[in-house]
């Protein structure tokens, strides 16, 4: 048994098992198709997809086999192969009173929520947890994770962001130090080792069945709404049978607000930040009879952006594409040579240095596609989209955007400006969805 305690709660290739393991089947092993058939339609055992596609090339049980595409990066899931998956049997080791070591104070509605998620916790089921951007979600999920760990419960906190699961990495770690806790992604390049505290991407999720008591999504927004059906999935399958699941989020989906606002479904909702000042509303500014060529718009808004730096502002400046960027950044070069700027995207391998010089304030303004949307927090800065009416600003992607200013305490104001062409239905409803939290929040009590 002891060889395979690696496997308590994986879901795992039969393919995977390396020879030694083949010798020794513990009982309780449980062996599935790869494949199940639906009508005549094949779902994949291990990501819950339909998806897949016949081989071009004989696959090594010598016919035309079929392989799932979706999860394809997590190693090819064949019509041939098996899942084997072994039930998580518990038996941690015992930790000393107290766990949680982190000694901060909560404010009155992160407390109230705290409750609600160590209620979630005690009681099983699925809670969704409305927070603002600045509300603080982390240090909320602290007393519930200690508990369940306490009580010997196996907890993992997933994103499907990579990003995210490196920051609440080291804190996680510094909150419960006495806690076995691993990290997972894709690209860790860490051999996989069973741990009572696990933080992994959503997309990791896929090889665990029936692992945790406790599954804490956070950022459940993070992508378009057809790939978090597949989230959902994985967090389902990842969760032992009656466990409880808390979802994290700071701009719900239409699905999600219908199940919270009929009551379907538990919720918690934060309209506040945690420096109790309301969060900045952007201003929308519509350019009309621009000139057809698309980038009329950024003259506007590279005016705006002298005027604010003029102030002695800092800005971070949001541009829709890589390509749009390479496009404006010889006007940029030109307009702004007397002024300290960089600009960041994906692809960009220097982009964690100069996010720090931004940081330090070494810089007046950062030129950022969608990558720094969420996560990133600099102080005291204005926000301005350019082209925010372009198909990459989702409603999500621009109350997180709005979201980048105002979050220290010390500078809880910011400007936040939306340049377009025309008004779209995220532009609007972004709007109104941060209006509606700060009305709450007063209404509520928890502004200053
Ligand atoms: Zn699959
Ligand atoms: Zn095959």
């Amino acid at each position: 048994m002891e060889k395979w305690i690696n496997w308590l709660g994986r879901d795992q290739l039969q393919s995977e098992l390396s020879p030694d393991l083949r010798d020794e089947m513990p009982s309780g092993l449980e062996s599935r198709p790869a494949f199940v058939k639906e009508g005549s339609r094949y779902r994949c055992g291990r990501c819950g997809s339909i998806c897949c596609l016949r081989q071009a090339y004989p696959c090594i049980c010598k016919q035309h086999c079929y392989y799932c595409r979706e999860c394809i990066q997590l190693g090819k899931v064949r019509a041939c192969d098996r899942l084997i998956s072994l039930p998580e049997t518990g038996g941690f080791k015992p930790l000393e009173q107290p766990v949680l070591k982190w000694k901060g104070i909560l404010s009155p509605q992160q407390e109230e929520a705290s409750k609600d998620i160590l209620q979630t916790v005690r009681q099983g089921g699925t809670r969704i947890v409305w927070a603002v951007t600045g509300a603080g979600k982390t240090e909320m999920l602290f007393e519930a994770v200690a508990e369940g760990l306490a009580e010997g419960k196996r907890v993992c906190i997933a994103s499907p962001r990579i990003d995210v699961c490196l920051e609440l990495s080291p804190r996680l770690q510094e909150a419960f130090d006495q806690v076995d806790m691993t990290t997972l992604y894709g690209g860790s390049g860490e051999v996989y080792r069973r741990t009572q505290l696990v933080i992994a991407t959503t997309h990791q999720l896929l090889r665990f069945k029936e692992a945790f008591d406790v599954m804490i999504v956070d950022e459940i927004d993070a992508f378009p709404y057809y790939l978090n059906e597949a989230l959902y999935y994985a967090a389902k399958k990842a969760l032992v049978l009656g466990g409880s699941q808390i979802f994290l989020t700071a701009t719900p989906d239409r699905q999600m607000l219908k199940a919270i606002r009929s009551g379907r479904i538990d919720a918690t909702i934060l309209p506040a930040r945690y420096h109790k000042h309301p969060l900045p509303v952007p201003e929308a500014r519509l350019l009309k009879g621009s000139l057809g060529h698309g980038l009329a718009g950024s003259c506007n808004a590279s005016a705006h952006l002298l005027r604010l730096l003029q102030k002695k502002r800092r800005c971070l400046v949001f541009i829709p594409t890589i390509l749009y960027m390479e496009i404006l950044l010889p006007d940029f070069e030109r307009q702004f040579k007397d002024w300290r700027f960089a600009w960041v995207h994906s692809k960009d391998p220097e982009r964690k240095e100069k996010i720090q010089q931004m940081r330090q304030g070494e810089l007046d303004f950062l030129l950022t596609t969608t990558i720094l949307e969420r996560g990133v927090t600099f102080a005291d800065i204005d926000v301005i989209v350019v082209k925010a009416d372009h198909a990459v600003y989702t409603e999500a992607a621009l109350v997180q955007i709005a979201g980048r200013a105002g979050r220290s305490s010390a500078y809880p104001e910011g400007e936040v400006t939306f340049y377009c062409e025309h008004w779209t239905r995220p532009i609007k409803r972004s709007i109104r969805q941060i209006e509606a939290m700060n009305r709450t929040a007063r209404k509520r009590g928890l502004l200053q």
